[in-house]
């Protein structure tokens, strides 16, 4: 009688330690998504060609769909982009 009592238990426990691991990985899903565009400095329009600082009134103008980012000075002047006189980046 004892011994079936102990696996019981084992059994008990084992569920319970497996639901702990699954409700952590879901958690774990949700907090890993970052924004997209963290890792970019510069944003530029696709129909100019001129490059911004996000925050420069120029960039805030240009719609979400036409937008176009850059991680660095070199990658936006590759793309045949040119330096916004405004906030000067
Ligand atoms: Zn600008």
């Amino acid at each position: 009688m004892k011994q079936k009592r102990a696996i019981i238990l084992i059994l008990m426990f084992a569920l319970l330690l497996s639901f702990s691991v699954l409700s952590g990985c879901a958690d774990n899903s949700t907090q890993t998504t970052a924004p997209p565009q963290s890792q970019h400095t510069y944003v530029g329009s696709v129909n100019s060609n001129k490059y911004h600082y996000p925050d420069c009134q120029w960039a805030q103008k240009i719609k979400l769909e036409n937008e176009i980012w850059f991680s660095s000075k070199e990658e936006a002047e590759e793309a045949g982009y040119i330096p916004c006189k405004v906030c000067s980046p």
